[in-house]
């Protein structure tokens, strides 16, 4: 049976970057590859249903062994991040780390400083995977996607289970013995462009039809994000005048000009997120373009506490108003588009969600550690959108960069939490 590591190393082998500038979905090929192989991998599980749809979102479910449990779903995504290269990525695994910096053998000038990584020192003795420095890992999420794979295979009665107990193996008729862990129906889902925000733009949730999901997309193991920024984004546009600058006087508007001045009032010193933290919200402008005749910029808004939303577009119009009074003849129109909403507020209304997954990790050993993202998860919008979804760690670090690592034992951690989440959600 094949291992977690080996699962892992094949996975970041494939490809599949997510796209920023694209209408396609999935953005890249190499997700339709990867999510390929899954499909067949998981029939060769015994999950005859396993299929990739037409939008390339992977899907089963492992049948329940217990009547009348309710159905959950995990969640890993199958891109990774943009923001560099994951061209032939070459995990190196040094076993039994020793605790030192770790200098990437492909790029000398790439080292993984213990000081800089929250947590890593504790993982001295354990098994890392690295790149070799001139790509990205790919850990988020590949690490998900490995955990539920060997979770499912441990469930289907394939091998014994992390946990040491054996589980059945095949009956006669190709069905699972009934010594087989207890768990309801498990809906696995492996998902396309969540690094590019799409993640959960074609899940269908009619499809999933669980009481509750789990994204496994978090870092050190044992922590337990259970809530999220609620978000809106707003798009000012500055329209102005635009004329010869030699016949300008008294009559050019210059759109650039108010952008300064609208930015220059925004309430940086109390709600930038240079210099709020923990709980604080903020208002953050990220794109500005334009020119004299018109300018857009494009702010983000976030809050724990989505009324909030409301007095940081509130802090905008009256800016917006406070720069007509000087320029009269020009126009400012604040948009404000829905993003995603704090998981928490869903969450509440399910709080076996959250309490069996601390319970699940309590049991391997751990204590639950729940963290306030200062972002959002896939796990936000599937909330909203009516599945309570917290997100569970998997021993993912320093993502999105060539200094990227995952750490084995982790990993193997989060195997076992699921395995005890699954039963946990079976009991009477
Ligand atoms: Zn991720």
């Amino acid at each position: 049976m094949e291992t977690l590591l080996d699962r892992f190393c094949r996975y970041v082998k494939v490809e599949t970057t997510a796209v920023e500038q694209t209408d396609k979905y999935p953005s890249s090929p190499g997700q339709l590859e990867l999510g390929r192989m899954l499909t067949a991998e998981l029939r060769e599980l015994g999950l005859a249903d396993a299929a990739q749809d037409e939008n390339g979102i992977v899907m089963t479910t492992i049948p329940a062994t217990v009547p009348k449990a309710p159905t959950i779903a995990w969640f890993a995504h199958m891109d990774t991040s943009p923001e560099f290269t994951a061209k032939g990525v070459k995990p190196v695994i040094h076993r039994n780390w020793d605790g030192k910096d770790i200098t990437l053998p492909g790029d000398p000038s790439r080292i993984i400083r213990v000081a800089d990584v929250k947590g890593m020192a504790d993982l001295t003795g354990k098994t890392l995977i690295t790149t070799d420095g001139t790509t990205l890992l790919g850990a988020d999420d590949k690490a998900g996607v490995a955990v539920i794979m060997t979770a499912v295979a441990a469930l289907m009665g394939g091998q014994a289970s992390p946990a040491g107990q054996q589980a059945s193996p095949l009956t006669k008729g190709g069905q699972r013995g009934v010594a087989a862990l207890p768990h309801g129906p498990i809906r696995i889902v492996f998902t396309c462009d969540e690094e590019v925000g799409r993640g959960v733009d074609k899940v269908d949730l009619k499809k999933v039809n669980a009481v509750c999901g789990y994204t496994l997309d978090g870092e050190n193991i044992g922590e337990l994000d259970n809530e999220t920024f609620s978000a809106d984004l707003a798009v000012v546009t500055i329209t102005g005048k635009n004329i010869h600058p030699g016949l300008a006087t008294g009559k050019m508007i210059n759109a650039i000009r108010l952008a300064g001045q609208f930015i220059s009032r925004l309430p940086w010193r109390t709600r930038a997120p240079e210099t709020t933290s923990e709980r604080e919200g903020f208002l953050h402008p990220y794109v500005l373009e334009g020119g004299v005749h018109e300018c857009k910029l494009r702010i983000i808004l976030r809050s724990f506490i989505t009324a909030e939303l409301a007095d940081h577009a509130k802090v905008l119009r009256t800016i917006a108003d406070s720069v007509l009074v000087e320029h009269p003849g020009a126009k400012i129109d604040v948009e404000i588009k829905k993003q995603y909403r704090n998981m928490k507020e869903a969450l509440d209304k399910e709080p076996r969600a959250v309490e069996y997954a601390a319970e699940a990790i309590r049991r391997v050993g751990l204590t639950p550690k729940f963290q306030s993202i200062r972002g959002g998860t896939d796990g936000s919008r599937l909330s909203e959108m009516g599945l309570p979804t917290p997100n569970l760690a998997v021993g993912m670090h320093n993502f999105h960069s060539p200094l990227e690592f995952a750490c084995l034992e982790e990993m193997e951690t989060s195997v076992r939490i699921l395995l005890e989440l699954a039963q946990l959600w079976a009991q009477p």
